[in-house]
């Protein structure tokens, strides 16, 4: 049983670095930015409303 925890373990460390770096990956390859530039170059690394005119943010590639 023992050993069966620690595999369960290990495999859910293995999952959460995988997926951290997709995570990390996706932040770099888009950010969001309120289409009116309410905030000047502002970017936000999630997609939402704009905190000023609470407009929907667009996806910015750099
Ligand atoms: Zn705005």
């Amino acid at each position: 049983m023992k050993k069966f925890i620690s595999a369960t373990a290990v495999l859910l460390l293995f999952i959460g670095t995988f997926s951290s770096c997709s995570n990390s990956a996706k932040t770099e390859a888009a950010v969001y930015q309120c289409p009116m530039k309410c905030e000047g170059e502002k970017t936000y690394d999630k997609a939402g409303s704009c905190a000023v005119c609470g407009m929907e943010l667009e996806e910015v590639k750099k």
